[in-house]
């Protein structure tokens, strides 16, 4: 099957150095499309897809595929690695933080009058942790608010490395945000949760999708390229040693 498979991508005439791979989903009722940070797109097929179908949908969504190769080529080439030294710049809710070591602090890291206090204990992994922290009461509460808004129970809330995403629906119903997006203003949070709560109930970006997010939020557009823009200055959690 994976053979015939392979031949039908390769007749939707994608350019040539995109890398591809195809797999297998038995279940999955529609094709599905991602690109990996390393540029890899990813088609997960349902078993029953014929090779004409497969190869239209690809053709039809060349246009979609072209635009998440660049976002994903421009995101891993603007995010900053961070030096854990006194001056070092934070951002939290949008708000710039200077970072500040200090020795056997209460807590590993906190925010005091402008400074992000970090333990000289303490590196990536707790400041990391702390933005997890921080994202998942604050995304949790927002989940809250614009669930009925959008129309939809709100749905239980995770906070996680997500690689290049900022969120996603889990097949259990839940919805995942990445820790980083917590450095994000808070309307720009907003478009994410927006964005994954709609996602419940359109799951493709089509215009019934487009739609119900106006609805909801219509300066959307306006804040999808914000988002696009300071977004890559997020920071995805490297750490350069010194
Ligand atoms: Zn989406």
């Amino acid at each position: 099957m994976t053979q015939v498979l392979n031949a039908a991508v390769r007749e939707a005439g994608l350019p040539g150095h995109w890398p591809w791979r195809v797999e297998v989903r038995p279940r999955r009722r529609t094709l599905g499309l991602d690109v990996l940070p390393d540029g890899t797109i990813v088609i997960a097929v349902p078993t029953r897809i014929t090779p004409d179908e497969l190869t239209n949908a690809l053709q039809d969504r060349r246009l979609w595929l072209a635009r998440a190769i660049r976002r994903r080529a421009e995101l891993a080439a603007d995010h900053p690695a961070k030096e854990l030294v006194d001056g070092e710049g934070f951002t939290y809710l949008g708000r710039h933080y200077r970072l500040l070591r200090v020795a056997a602090p209460a807590t590993p890291v906190r925010l005091r009058g402008g400074w992000l206090q970090l333990s000289s204990e303490a590196g990536g992994p707790e400041i990391i942790e702390w933005y997890r922290t921080r994202g998942q009461a604050w995304l949790t509460e927002r989940v809250r608010s614009w669930a009925g808004r959008v129309g939809v129970e709100p749905p239980h809330v995770v906070v996680r490395d997500l690689a290049t995403r900022w969120g996603l629906r889990t097949r259990d119903g839940s919805v995942a945000f990445h820790w980083a997006t917590i450095q994000l203003p808070p309307d720009l949070l907003d478009l994410v949760v927006v964005h994954e709560l709609v996602h419940l109930v359109v799951p493709r970006h089509d215009e019934e999708f487009r739609r119900r997010l106006m609805i909801a939020l219509p300066e959307a557009a306006a804040l999808e390229a914000r988002l696009g823009e300071e977004g890559r200055r997020a920071w995805m959690g490297t750490v350069r040693d010194l």
